[in-house]
């Protein structure tokens, strides 16, 4: 059983692929808009995004990109059928692609593939820094420090992550601004700051030493990666 977001603008579709995914025994979620599928996204990631490419409001592309920055597996659905989209899609981050009209009885199937597919990958993707102090477990967005789980806000999770995919290198504000939200957010850079101040504090004694600034250029992780 896993949380499934479906977003999706067409009513009818939602209701189907809901029916059919709650007979398979999967807790469902449903987005109309791609403004309410990223707020529900940040909110708690699903495990899985059946994801509409074209919304009324957003490019679909741009929740895609969320959902995978927040490590979750999508299931692109879409009317557009070309070859380039297909391709884009998958560059994206789509783990799988659906074309309208759909069966969705399929639709079902492919959730169950890409979902044991993506729990195997995940299990053996924790990462660790500092020789153990950090352990960062992207599958159960879970990160503990000296044993101990951090509680962290979504865009805290963000920069810790993107911080930590680069150990040792400096990413400004805006790279950081980038990778946390994926979208040019009005005021945002500056805001990053304080979401870095929280993060450390939560870090412990440690917090500055391990989330670094670097003068006038931005933040870097100040742990080694393990290998
Ligand atoms: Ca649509």
């Amino acid at each position: 059983m896993a949380t499934v977001l479906v977003v999706e603008d067409e009513r009818d579709i939602r209701d189907l692929l809901r029916r059919y995914l709650e007979r398979a025994g999967h807790v469902v979620l449903t987005a109309g808009t791609g403004a309410e599928a990223l707020r529900m996204l940040e909110d708690g990631a699903p495990d899985l995004v059946l994801l509409d490419l074209g919304l009324p409001d957003i490019d679909g592309f741009d929740v895609l990109r969320t959902a995978t920055r927040f490590v979750v597996p999508v299931i692109a659905l879409t009317a557009r059928s070309t070859v380039e989209d297909r391709i884009q899609g998958l560059e994206q981050g789509a783990d799988d692609y659906v074309t309208k009209p759909f069966s969705p009885r399929e639709v079902v199937l492919r959730v169950a593939a890409v979902l044991s597919r993506h729990q195997g990958a995940e299990s053996r993707d924790e990462e660790s820094y500092g020789g153990g102090r950090l352990a960062i477990d992207s599958a159960r967005h879970a990160a503990r420090l000296d044993g101990a789980e951090l509680d962290l806000t979504p865009t805290e999770w963000g920069v810790l992550t993107s911080l930590a995919a680069m150990p040792g290198r400096v990413l400004s504000r805006a790279e950081l601004v980038n990778r946390v939200r994926g979208y040019e957010f009005a005021g945002y850079e500056r805001t990053i700051d304080s979401h870095v101040k929280n993060l450390r504090r939560k870090l412990g004694g440690d917090g500055a030493s391990i989330v670094e600034t670097v003068l006038g250029v931005g933040y870097r992780l100040g742990l080694p990666h393990d290998r």
